[in-house]
């Protein structure tokens, strides 16, 4: 898969490990979630013998090991490992069906993605290469639509998708790309291939950083909204960064602003406009924002693989414009109690019933509640009325009303607040958990009671990190205020 992605990749990955991006905690936990929903999906065929390796430098005994099993007539095999002309291929499920074997291959995602097909091809291929009667070979993905009612059901967790027929024009390829692949990882040198769509599309490359090294961390890759295909073509005619961009080039509005802010090191700020914003606003002013977490398999009654699953928020109150904000937050108690009636219940009592709701990046958080409207309906008329009152301080950043160099074409607030406040004051960096990742992973590992630091300590610093989110709004508005009112603060 590597070598359809990239022929490059194939070799580094093969060669030059030592090149590969450092794996995240975050992605760690990606690939453990991916381990346990592959166990759990053993039980849809229960029963089997497990040939995981003991190492995965070696899977030769894998491999005798399932030769053997096949060649007994075993039923079920886990992990069953083959080898043909120097490719192995693994398989998460094997059942012994009326014409030889049926292959499942468990995948975490929620749907069949073309990467799978190709992926399963090869393993078919394999498998059947080394003497198997392959009868069938199906994708097994969790359900989205499954909603958990009482004990898990396995049966309406997953979905089973035979892609037996989708696989067949792939197969007929297979040896060639095989011989190619092997030609290329025998080589002596590395293939000369350039960065292209293909390092994040159909997934982003692990070799990222080694092979985007020259391109500087503020370039036409950065320029906010602009097509992939466009950013490719500057790219390969020698223009990265936004100083090198012809005055023949165009762009849209939005986009030659911030091309100009960069060149020519101005800020812009459509006063009128942060002015009418301002004025929609009702006081009390209510600055908030949600921290979540999620489960490929759901693990609170009602909810569904992957929903997001509110934990904390954290919510500054300004009564009046120059007002001193009160703070209130919430925290959900760890070791598998449901959060979401707790956060409900306190949330819709700190909001109250007047004054606008401002949080950043409004679509998550109207996500959350209109979730949490369906779960719990005894709140719904009271959880629309908040979505009425809910208002996007991202608004005058992403419509670039007010914009600066530093921002570097991105509304995140992330960017957008050092942009505005470049002093270390209230930066994130002296957090233990500086970002919404980290605090949706370490809040989950709490939740399942299996995080391995001391909680106290983690929830301070998870209500440190988001305290400083709405904070972090606050000042926002106090800014936009203080441009709108004295000019000379630009
Ligand atoms: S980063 Fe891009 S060019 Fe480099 S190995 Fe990955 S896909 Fe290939």
């Amino acid at each position: 898969m590597r070598g359809v992605k990239c022929t490059k990749c194939l070799y580094l990955n093969k060669h030059h490990g030592e090149l590969r991006d450092p794996i995240t905690e975050q992605q760690e936990a990606i690939f453990q979630q991916g381990t346990n929903v592959g166990e759990l999906a053993q039980n849809l065929h229960p029963g089997g013998i497990d040939l995981t390796p003991e190492s995965y430098y070696d899977f030769t005994p894998s491999v005798i090991a399932t030769k053997e099993a096949i060649q007994r007539g075993e039923n079920v095999i886990y992990e069953a490992a083959f080898l043909h002309d120097g490719v192995l291929a693994a398989m998460d499920i094997l059942v012994k069906s009326d014409h030889g074997y049926k292959a499942y291959e468990v995948k975490s995602s929620t749907g069949v993605k073309s990467t799978y097909i190709q992926d399963a091809a090869l393993q078919a291929y394999v498998i059947m290469a080394s003497g198997v009667d392959l009868e069938d070979i199906s994708i097994v993905h969790l359900n989205k639509t499954y909603k958990l009612d009482g004990e898990l059901d396995i049966q309406q967790l997953f979905t089973t998708v035979s892609i037996r027929e989708t696989i067949q024009p792939y197969l007929s390829t297979i040896q060639t790309q095989i011989d190619q692949f092997k030609g290329i990882l025998n080589s002596a040198a590395i293939p000369n291939v350039p960065i292209g769509p293909h390092c994040s599309a159909p997934y982003s490359c692990d070799f990222t950083g080694h092979c985007w090294s020259d391109v500087p961390d503020y370039s036409v890759f950065d320029i906010s909204g602009l097509g992939e295909s466009r950013k490719f073509d500057l790219y390969n005619r020698g223009i990265v960064s936004l100083h090198q961009i012809p005055e023949s080039e165009n762009f849209s509005a939005n986009q030659q602003k911030q091309i100009d802010a960069e060149v020519q090191e101005e800020s812009y700020i459509h006063r009128d406009r942060i002015n009418q914003f301002l004025n929609d606003l009702a006081y009390p002013v209510h600055f908030l924002d949600f921290e979540t977490m999620s489960f490929a398999v759901p693990q609170l009654e009602g909810s569904f693989p992957y929903e997001p699953i509110p934990f904390q928020y954290s919510m500054h109150k300004q009564h009046s414009k120059n007002a001193l904000p009160e703070h209130v937050e919430f925290l959900a108690e760890p070791n598998g109690v449901d959060p979401r009636a707790l956060f409900i219940d306190h949330l819709l009592d700190h909001c109250g019933t007047t004054g606008t709701i401002l949080v950043y990046n409004i679509g998550f958080e109207k996500r959350i509640l209109n979730n949490l409207a369906n779960s719990y309906p005894q709140y719904k008329t009271r959880i629309e009325a908040i979505l009425l009152r809910m208002v996007d301080l991202m608004t005058p950043f992403k419509k670039k009303w007010y914009y600066t160099p530093e921002m570097k074409g991105s509304a995140s607030l992330k960017y957008v607040y050092p942009a505005i406040f470049p002093t270390t004051e209230n930066s994130y960096s002296g957090l233990n958990i500086s970002d919404g990742a980290m605090a949706s992973l370490v809040f989950a590992q709490m939740f399942q009671g299996n995080y391995n630091g001391n909680y106290q300590n983690a929830s301070t610093d998870l209500l440190a990190y988001c305290q400083l989110d709405t904070l972090a709004l606050v000042r926002l508005l106090d800014q936009l205020h203080s441009i709108v009112d004295h000019p000379q603060t630009e």
